[in-house]
């Protein structure tokens, strides 16, 4: 029993310290999870002992009848939760993902229109720091200041405008609905592809609380760690057309060999998101987020778009005289566990912000509820408003302890 602790004590104390921290405090970091221990199961197996380049019936190892097994299930399951054409579960994370599908359709120099990563988009849509604004002739498009909500004319304007060869959709900080069909038609009149990155909003897709992109964009792509509640790892949904493209751009052209434990844990995951439930627990993970939303705006904050269709949203600091910097700071020391966030036309610098981002779907999952989420808005403000006030933080820790032990974790 425990064989890492006799072997390693050293690095067992450290994962020890990890999960009781995870235990400890309320997780509001939109984009984790927890995953259930059959999903753990699956990925601490002997799969991650098994080579297996290549895909199911076509591999170039030996040995490899029961993992394509495994991978058959999770690409099965993949498909029909998302009613994909083709699915390829290998990506060893969400930027992977990404990269291979601009390989896959792109050439370097060629123009893509994605989201501005200050308003929400992610870092693999075209920020000048990675491999896709540095390969790639990168337009953006945001939100509009008033509104902080896309404005899809705008998108159309900016794409008939620029001819880029691909449109990404999906964010990472867009606490609204994104209409997919739209991008879809914008992509069709611009003569582009339409690549979503529903990475955040997954299990959301799943549940069929959100508008499936599917069905309008010639690829999609997302994490399994996210509101799917999978482990940590990437995956790539497409028409039948592009499928031998995309799965040679995974591998060989920009993996090697796939981690079989970790799809043993995406098809583990799936399954569960299959189930009944999983419909429940998403939609509770947007009561949870509405009820969060309006609990910090009775509080007097205010909201990025004034409130949220999904499971987050980010909170504008500017005007408290604190950055979210501090807030994130702050709100740690009384075991609260958030991110800062830019907002859109953020004052501030990318590493001090005036904003935090909030999330959902951890909490939703240890069994927090509305009056749950209420309370941790009520924490929240207190601990923000009594900035280094001992006597506000001892209290805060304490709720934060009472919440945290009426729902307990592993
Ligand atoms: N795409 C979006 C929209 C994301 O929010 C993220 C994660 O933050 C990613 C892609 C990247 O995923 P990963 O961290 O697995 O590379």
């Amino acid at each position: 029993k425990e064989p890492l602790l006799h072997s390693d004590p050293e690095l067992a104390r450290a994962i020890r310290l990890e999960l009781q921290r995870q235990q400890r405090n309320i997780e509001l970091i939109a984009s984790e999870n927890f995953v259930s221990p059959a999903v753990l199961e699956a990925q601490g197996s002997v799969l991650t002992n098994k080579y297996a380049e290549g895909y199911p019936g076509r591999r170039y190892y030996g040995g490899c009848e029961y993992v394509d097994i495994v991978e058959n299930l999770a690409i099965q399951r993949a498909k029909q939760l998302f009613g994909a054409d083709h699915a390829n579960v290998q990506p060893h994370s969400g930027a992977q993902a990404n990269f291979a599908v601009y390989f896959a359709l792109l050439q370097p120099g060629d123009k893509i229109l994605g989201m501005n990563l200050a308003h929400g988009g992610h870092l693999t849509h075209g920020s000048p720091v990675n491999v896709s604004g540095k390969y790639f002739n990168i337009v953006a498009y945001g939100v509009e200041e008033a509104t902080g909500r896309i404005n899809y004319d705008q998108v159309r304007q900016i794409a008939l405008r620029e001819k880029p060869k691909m449109i990404v959709a999906g964010a990472s900080a867009y606490p609204r609905a994104i209409d997919f069909k739209l991008m879809g038609e914008i992509a069709q009149e611009a003569g582009a592809y339409l690549f979503v990155d529903m990475a955040h909003i997954a299990g959301l897709v799943a549940a069929g609380l959100h508008q499936n992109p599917v069905p309008y964009a010639d690829v999609v792509t997302t994490t399994t760690h996210k509101t799917l509640r999978g482990p940590r790892g990437g995956m790539i949904l497409c028409k039948e057309q592009y499928a031998q493209l995309i799965d040679k751009a995974i591998f060989p052209g920009s993996q090697g060999g796939p981690l079989m434990h970790v799809i043993a844990a995406k098809a583990a995951a799936f399954g569960e998101a299959l189930r009944p439930e999983f419909k429940a627990y998403q939609q509770q993970i947007i009561n949870n987020a509405q009820a969060l939303a309006n609990g910090l705006m009775q509080r007097g904050f205010n909201l990025v778009s004034g409130g949220t269709d999904n499971h987050l949203m980010l909170v504008d600091l500017r005007g408290t005289g604190i950055t979210g910097k501090q807030a994130e700071q702050l709100l740690d020391e009384v075991h609260i566990t958030c991110n800062k966030n830019a907002i859109p036309f953020d004052p501030e610098k990318p590493f001090v912000t005036s904003g935090i981002r909030l999330g959902t779907p951890a909490v939703t999952t240890r069994g927090f509820r509305e009056a749950d989420l209420d309370l941790v808005a009520e924490i929240i403000a207190i601990t923000l408003r009594g900035q280094d006030n001992p006597a506000v933080k001892e209290k805060a820790r304490a709720m934060v302890k009472d919440l945290c032990d009426k729902y307990p974790l592993y």
